[in-house]
């Protein structure tokens, strides 16, 4: 399926509607989730345009993929999340639950995560 521009990250990436920054380099942008379902709930995305973690293991660099996990471990030392532990998803295509269809990794800290199934 090819990229749609028109996602809401894509969107974020462009400028074009607002978030709160967390953490940015030339590969990744981080911010907060609009409806945090967590203490604290990041978004991780590659500014690359992925569609999924299939998308992004089968093109990106090994640069890119490089990036985006020295930035969600980053992210956990600077947000304190990284001694008490996290969860880390990403939701892929439809039967993951996937609902914006830019890569996006999920860090979900600050209380205990619950169940892995729901
Ligand atoms: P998914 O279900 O695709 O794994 O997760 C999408 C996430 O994006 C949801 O947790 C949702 O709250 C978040 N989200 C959707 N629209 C926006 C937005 O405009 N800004 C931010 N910061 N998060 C968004």
């Amino acid at each position: 399926m090819a990229y749609d521009d028109n996602n809401v990250f894509a969107k974020i990436l462009r400028g074009d509607i607002p978030c709160r920054k967390v953490y940015e380099d030339d590969h990744v942008l981080a911010f907060e989730d609009i409806e945090p379902k967590r203490p604290v709930h990041v978004l991780v995305i590659p500014k690359g345009k992925y569609e999924d973690a299939t998308d992004f293991g089968e093109n990106a660099s090994d640069a890119e993929i490089a990036a985006l996990h020295r930035a969600i471990a980053r992210i956990a030392r600077d947000s304190n999340i990284d001694g008490t532990g996290y969860r880390l998803i990403a939701n892929t295509g439809s039967n993951g639950g996937q609902e914006v269809p830019h890569l996006h990794f999920h860090m979900l800290g600050g209380a205990p995560a619950g169940p892995m199934i729901k």
